[in-house]
């Protein structure tokens, strides 16, 4: 039994060293990243379950590093956070967004959303809103067409600076969504008072949706009650689509229709999707 103790215990602290020599590299990495070589924005198309066009997209950042290769966001990003790197991240994703999308924006005549993840750090700034706005203006991006997505957990935080950030930003003429909705606390009485637009069913939900068909019903019923739009990730195949589309859920996103594409891949689809 000893033996097997200190098996264990080599094992986890072998691991533990692992993962913390990993979180160094990925933090000096970030650290000497150069944004506009290293990064890109991905794009992931968003469907009208009703008209079966694509009246959005949901930007992601990719990451290819000289020393590291590929990293992925689900990685860098809360090491990002926890560094304090993601304030410059943050302000190049919404640089390079807002003038990547400009054009196709103002293209498409029916109004086209264009959403960006934030990270809590980003909102509990006191600089956030005024930078925000000044990146809207710089680029000229029109407000309207501008969806920040933050965490059901950041979009409930106690902290008042949180909060009139959000406030501030719905004054401002942006929309806000819930991203993965389902997985915090929230209550019908805490949701009712945010000024929110939009929930977004965690993808966990629609990808077991053999079994969690109560739950999303269950959602989007309550999403209705509240006017609130409703947006299913993670479809990945025909029957999560049909059910959603029975469930009366607004907008759809996954893989079953695209994965996130880099601009031209993008603009391509967009192309192929009008004509049909
Ligand atoms: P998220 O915002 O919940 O994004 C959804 C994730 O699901 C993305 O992973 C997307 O590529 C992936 N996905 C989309 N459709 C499907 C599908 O049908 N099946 C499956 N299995 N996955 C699908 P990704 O791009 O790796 O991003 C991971 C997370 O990193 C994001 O989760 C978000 O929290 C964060 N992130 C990504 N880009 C940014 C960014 O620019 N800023 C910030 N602050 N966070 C970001
Ligand atoms: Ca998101
Ligand atoms: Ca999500
Ligand atoms: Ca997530």
């Amino acid at each position: 039994a000893k033996s097997r103790e200190g098996n264990a215990f080599e094992y986890f602290s072998k691991k533990f060293g692992e993962a913390v020599k990993r979180e160094f590299r990925v933090k000096t990495a970030l650290q000497q990243a150069d944004y506009h070589q290293e990064f890109i924005m991905n794009y992931q198309p968003i469907i009208n379950v009703e008209t079966n066009h694509v009246t959005g997209v949901e930007a992601l950042i990719r990451w290819e590093s000289p020393t590291l290769g590929g990293v992925s966001p689900g990685e860098f990003i809360p090491i990002a956070e926890k560094y304090g790197y993601i304030h410059s991240i943050g302000n190049w994703v919404l640089r390079q967004v807002c003038t990547e999308m400009l054009a196709l924006t103002q293209k498409r005549e029916a109004a086209f959303t264009v959403s960006i993840n934030v990270s809590v750090q980003q909102l509990e700034s006191d600089t956030c809103v005024e930078n925000i706005k000044a990146i809207l203006a710089e680029t000229t991006f029109p407000a309207a067409h501008l969806i920040l997505e933050v965490t059901e957990e950041t979009s409930i935080s106690n902290s008042t600076i949180v909060r009139q950030s959000i406030n501030d930003l719905v004054k401002l003429g942006i929309r806000v969504s819930i991203d993965d909705f389902g997985t915090g606390y929230s209550s019908l009485e805490k949701l009712h008072r945010l000024s929110v637009h939009e929930l977004k069913i965690d993808q966990s939900f629609v990808q077991d949706i053999e079994n969690t068909t109560g739950i999303v019903e269950a959602i989007i019923a309550m999403g209705k009650s509240l006017s609130l739009q409703l947006v299913a990730e993670g479809v990945e195949t025909q029957e999560q689509f049909e059910f959603l589309k029975q469930t009366k859920c607004d907008y759809v996103q996954g893989y079953f229709f695209s994965k996130p594409l880099p601009l031209d891949a993008f603009e391509k689809y967009l192309n192929q999707s009008q004509q049909s």
